[in-house]
């Protein structure tokens, strides 16, 4: 990305993570405020009476009995890991621009390389769910581009058609003078019309005004009720050039060159993959907030078993 306030921001620093939540003990009153903010709840029954088990830090109610672990029917259901750990990994996936590889995060956290993939895809998992929301579609001057996860961008014809690619569409919302605000990036089966009508159905407000280049699966836009601007490329001129796609072709090529440094094997999960850096890019104004706000929505996702995790999309 071009210069702007986004770079110059500061994150939330190392020691005021460690002042937040550096403890187990403060990790877990997070957790219980986001989970129960009235005071606990107990799901069986809604009684609010319960006394706490120390031994196995479960809650149990006073009135049916149930025993509720904090971490119930949450995407931290059934960790072995301390939920401390768990922060600290939302930290260093919301932190950095780039994100981080699950090799590099098992080093940091110090936990195996097998483990660390696991809790980064269920974070990624929680994240993609988040920003799902009907709430969320984008409106306004919209860029939008074809791409492919693991593809070429640039020569011959970028990967258009080239196999055992994941294609996926980014949409880039600016404001009215072009500067990127919210981004949505989805995976297609294939670039059809089809496809991009029931993308832009789930994407787009009707207010959409959408740019794209002259591909024929884009006229699925029109059919999806907004308003399709396309722009016929010559063949002397590639797209990175034209001013008006400036904002989706500098996010493909940041997505590429952070998948080039930071991601192997993405193609079997690409949507997490593409989640990741949409959530990223979506809150890059406020990253002290993306933790508690991750965690919010993570206590809000059901649990995801390792057996769920690794199916291929
Ligand atoms: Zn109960």
């Amino acid at each position: 990305m071009a210069r702007n306030a986004v770079q110059f921001q500061k994150g939330l620093s190392e020691a005021e993570f460690q002042r937040l939540y550096g403890t187990e003990e403060l990790c877990r009153a997070v957790v219980f405020k986001l989970r129960w903010p009235d005071g606990f709840v107990c799901p069986g029954c809604g009684g609010r009476a319960h006394c706490i088990i120390r031994t196995r830090l479960v809650h149990q109610c006073n009135t049916c009995k149930l025993q509720t672990s904090l971490t119930a029917g949450t995407i931290f259901a059934a960790t072995k890991l301390e939920l401390k750990v768990w922060f600290q990994a939302m930290y260093h996936m919301t932190q950095s621009k780039q994100g981080i590889s699950s090799v590099e995060l098992g080093r940091r956290l110090g936990v195996r390389q097998r483990i660390a993939w696991a809790m980064k895809s269920k974070l990624a998992q929680v994240m993609m769910e988040r920003d799902d929301g009907d709430d969320k579609r984008l409106g306004g001057r919209i860029e939008m581009d074809d791409a492919y996860l693991g593809g070429k961008r640039s020569g011959g014809k970028r990967g258009r058609g080239a196999p055992a690619k994941t294609p996926f569409v980014a949409a880039v919302e600016t404001t009215g003078d072009g500067k990127p605000r919210r981004v949505k990036l989805r995976r297609v089966k294939r670039f059809t019309k089809k496809a991009v009508k029931a993308l832009a159905e789930k994407t787009l407000l009707p207010s959409a005004r959408v740019y794209t280049d002259g591909l024929t699966c884009f006229t699925g836009i029109a059919a999806a009720g907004a308003t399709h601007v396309p722009f016929i490329i010559g063949p002397f001129l590639k797209s990175q050039k034209v001013p008006r796609f400036k904002w989706v072709n500098t996010l493909l090529g940041n997505i590429k060159s952070a998948i080039t440094g930071t991601y192997r094997a993405v193609r079997s999960h690409a949507g997490r993959t593409l989640a990741e850096f949409e959530y990223r890019f979506n809150r890059r104004f406020d990253l002290a907030a993306m933790i508690p706000r991750l965690a919010y929505a993570a206590v809000r996702t059901s649990p995801m078993p390792y057996r769920l995790l690794i199916l291929t999309e």
